[in-house]
């Protein structure tokens, strides 16, 4: 048996503690951890409103912390700095499935005592010196949101490498009970209208479909303002609906075959896209990276996605913001200060990320080239 088959086996694990949603998963990640009152838990900008809100509902406070001049991830130096008296944790993310400088950031918790959690809402199979993300943390929680590698509309699951803090979440996990049978009604829908009908060229229209449904209660939306009117406590108790769990593991047996998939679209992709007008984010030394999408830098985002949604391209605009969707007045409800994370905000204003899912081939591959080329 090869690594890689090794690995999707072990990844099996996924379907083993299945929540509502990603953030649900942290959730019972950080109580496991005991993190409640007067704590901390720092976690990186450019990120989705998702990791703070689960920090937010726990009673601990999101500290920010930048991410690296060159790249996604979180810098270490950063992190360094940032970590106080009152820090009990660090969620670790590995953006658009680039690893994040694991080797430095767990030197620098193992010294302070910290226990991280990887944020593996993106990542399939990548690897940073031939050891898989998701195996370096006490544990590690992924999102089944639409935009993940494995895509079931909403949720998660959680992991433990530490297996004390496993045996708690097991205990945990016992209590939560699953949505309402109207709601997974909804869900169910949901997933058979996105097999059905998804394409990326109805990706756009789709999403404003989706938007315009979540908003009148039809379907389940993905963000819920923080301290807005539709409270979220509620979700933190569920787990995912028993279909949806079988949808995963049937999923999960082509991990494997779709990490394959993204592999060839992106050197076909790397081969056309336009060099000059579009830098890749650099990667760290001896890493693999399984792209669940492909980011890419470009001038005038705006522009390019207004004439991406003209020509119905699948262009995504996340992050468009360093907590995203909060808008510079919105962030401050999860503790961000504006312009306390440059390099987050610099990279919302130039990153937009490529579809590399099952249903992109190469002729969309190159006529998505073709339109940046264009573009430029
Ligand atoms: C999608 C996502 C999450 C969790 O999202 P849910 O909607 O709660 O499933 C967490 N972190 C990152 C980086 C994400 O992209």
């Amino acid at each position: 048996m090869s690594c890689e088959e090794q690995h999707s086996m072990e990844w099996q694990k996924i379907s083993q503690r299945t929540y509502y949603r990603g953030r649900v998963a942290l959730y019972a990640i950080l109580q496991a951890l005991g993190v409640g009152r007067n704590d901390e838990v720092a976690c990186q900008a450019f990120t989705c409103v998702a990791v703070p809100e689960a920090i937010l509902a726990c009673g601990a406070k999101p500290v920010f912390i930048d991410i690296e001049p060159d790249g996604l991830n979180l810098d270490p130096i950063e992190l360094k700095q940032k970590i106080s008296s009152r820090t009990r944790a660090i969620v670790v993310q590995h953006t658009f499935g680039i690893p994040a400088s694991m080797t430095r950031i767990m030197a620098i918790t193992e010294q302070a005592g910290l226990p991280v959690i990887e944020d593996c809402c993106h990542t399939f199979l990548s690897t940073l010196e031939n050891q898989y993300v998701g195996s370096f943390g006490a544990a590690s929680f992924y999102s089944f949101e639409w935009g993940k590698p494995l895509a079931l509309g909403i949720g998660g699951s959680a992991i433990a490498n530490d297996p004390e803090l496993a045996r708690r979440l097991t205990d945990s996990f016992d209590e939560l009970r699953y949505p309402g049978r109207l709601s997974q009604v909804k869900l169910e829908l949901q997933g058979l209208a996105h097999r059905i009908l998804y394409r990326p060229e109805l990706y756009w229209k789709l999403k404003t479909l989706f938007h315009g449904l979540s908003k009148f209660g039809v379907a389940e939306g993905n963000y819920n303002p923080v301290g807005g009117d539709s409270p979220t406590a509620g979700d933190f108790s569920m787990k995912m609906a028993p279909r949806l769990e079988r949808c995963l593991k049937n999923e999960l047996q082509q991990i494997a075959k779709q990490a394959d998939h993204s592999r060839r679209l992106v050197s076909q992709l790397e081969a056309l896209i336009p060099q000059d007008s579009c830098v890749r984010p650099r990667s760290p030394s001896r890493v693999e990276s399984v792209y669940s999408r492909y980011p890419m830098r470009v001038k005038e985002k705006g522009r390019l996605l207004v004439k991406a949604r003209e020509e119905n391209l699948e262009l995504a605009e996340w992050y468009s913001t360093p907590i995203h969707p909060l808008s510079r007045d919105q962030s401050g409800c999860v503790f961000y200060e504006p312009d306390s994370c440059p390099n987050a905000e610099e990279r919302s204003q130039e990153i937009v990320s490529l579809p590399l899912h099952s249903r992109v081939g190469r002729s969309y591959v190159e006529k998505i080239s073709e339109f940046l080329r264009k573009a430029a």
